[in-house]
């Protein structure tokens, strides 16, 4: 009788046949690296349409989901997905499959369109090793001129305001790109709260005929969201404060309306906006409370001791069960606790009518129409707003076939030429001097 093991070559090994294991072992890895490109191609568009967009935090949560990658890998394929919509070369080589999935990862962590061309070199010439190592040195290099290029533009911040001729203020200002982002994003949220309450005020009004010609320019209205923003920021103090209270949010809602969002009653902010039933209900749902008994004519009467809707140490249990968002793929690690039948509705705050949920998760279940109830046999059970059940683990696509043919044939019908040598880097075993590498190839190394 003959026993094998499989890596201990016998002389009974034909050299030629292990040769040929060989050679197939390259010619698949080819077709998967070409699979691959392929892959990632689909990504990109389905990321762009996005596809994901399902009640799922980001395409990468979805391909964890779908697909089963690990949380890290996911997020790998999307970025390496979305670089590859820029870098035509590195795009191309994957595809053709002269490069590996492994050096192109690498690679589009530093290449731009510009310097592709000579990465692209980098990958074909050395191995996947020599191609992480020559990348880190180059991050380095990156890294150096991205510090300075940050210096040089903290160094230009400014703002001036100075009053004009006619008395107006004038603004003019240089903020470093983040601080910038800040600003356009209290604009925003200034600009909408203003526009939204005067539509709400001029729908209230008499309906007037020609609403366009009275809206205000986008200038003016950033103006208005400006003159906001001081206001608010003056009436709340600049200090921020605690961290916890930083944001916090105050909602007064008349308790028929938490229980039925038809009820007739209000629901507003600390000052006056009015929010959505549903938002209440959300921000209700796991909150500090304080009842207060109102008179008919509006005066408080008697104002409650502030409560937790859900007490500390139910929560310390309720995260330590869940352990983080329950939604399915998503496993944030940390969350708000939400009432699978809401407190307001007579749901008991115990740990089976309760589920932890991130802020994304929350909102959806409470203002997108997703529905989560609890089995009987203990499981929660997710659905989208259509009804559609949302597993918590896909069922996985049949492959039909043999996938190794199914490669082939395709690659076949596109022309593609590949072999066992496809894949092999032009490296002949020198050693990598990845100092001199960098100087020669990095567009700012000197
Ligand atoms: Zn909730
Ligand atoms: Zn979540």
């Amino acid at each position: 009788m003959e026993i094998r093991t499989p890596d201990i070559p016998t002389a009974l090994e034909p050299a030629a046949e292990l040769d040929q294991l060989g050679d197939e072992i390259a010619e698949l890895s080819a077709h998967i690296e070409a699979a691959t490109a392929h892959l990632l191609d689909l990504i990109r568009e389905f990321d762009a349409r996005g596809g994901w967009n399902t009640g799922f935090r980001s395409c990468a949560a979805w391909l964890a989901w779908r697909v089963g990658l690990d949380p890290g890998a996911a997020r790998e394929r999307v970025r390496v997905a979305h670089a590859l919509g820029t870098l035509p070369l590195l795009a191309r080589a994957l595809a053709r499959g002269e490069l590996s999935y492994a050096k192109v990862r690498a690679l589009t962590r530093v290449a731009t369109p510009e310097t592709e061309a000579r990465l692209l070199a980098v990958g074909r010439a050395g191995t996947a090793a020599h191609v992480e190592r020559i990348v880190r040195g180059w991050r380095r290099v990156d890294r150096k001129a991205e510090a300075r290029e940050t210096a040089r533009r903290h160094a230009s911040r400014a703002l001036h305001v100075y009053q004009d001729e006619d008395g107006m203020v004038v603004i003019r200002g240089r903020l470093a790109p983040e601080v910038g982002a800040l600003l356009v994003q209290a604009l925003t949220a200034a600009r909408e709260a203003l526009y939204q309450q005067r539509r709400a005020d001029v729908s209230a009004e008499t309906p007037s005929p020609d609403v366009s010609a009275k809206t205000p320019t986008m200038a003016e209205q950033q103006a208005d969201a400006l003159a906001l923003l001081a206001e608010t920021a003056l009436h709340s103090g600049i200090d921020p404060g605690a961290p916890g209270e930083r944001y916090q949010v105050v909602v007064h809602v008349d308790a028929p309306v938490l229980a039925d969002p038809d009820a007739p009653g209000q629901s507003v902010l600390e000052d006056g906006t009015h929010v959505s039933a549903e938002t209440s209900q959300r921000l209700a749902c796991d909150a500090s409370r304080v009842v207060m008994r109102h008179a008919p004519d509006g005066q408080v009467v008697e104002v409650g001791a502030r409560t937790r809707t859900i007490p500390p140490a139910i929560r310390r249990v309720l995260h330590h069960r869940d352990r983080g968002c329950r939604f399915p793929g998503c496993g944030l690690p940390f969350g708000q606790g939400h009432h699978i039948r809401h407190w307001a509705h007579g749901g008991p705050t115990t740990l089976s009518n309760l589920a932890l949920l991130c802020r994304r998760h929350h909102r959806a279940v409470h203002e997108e129409g997703y529905q989560v109830d609890r089995q009987s046999d203990g499981e929660l059970r997710f659905r989208r707003p259509d009804g559609r059940p949302l597993p918590e683990v896909p069922p996985p696509r049949e492959v039909r076939g043999d996938p190794v043919k199914i490669l082939r044939a395709q690659h076949d019908a596109e022309g593609l030429v590949l072999n066992a040598r496809t894949t092999t880097p032009g490296w002949l075993g020198e050693r990598l001097n990845v100092g001199w590498a960098i100087d020669v190839l990095h567009p700012l190394a000197r």
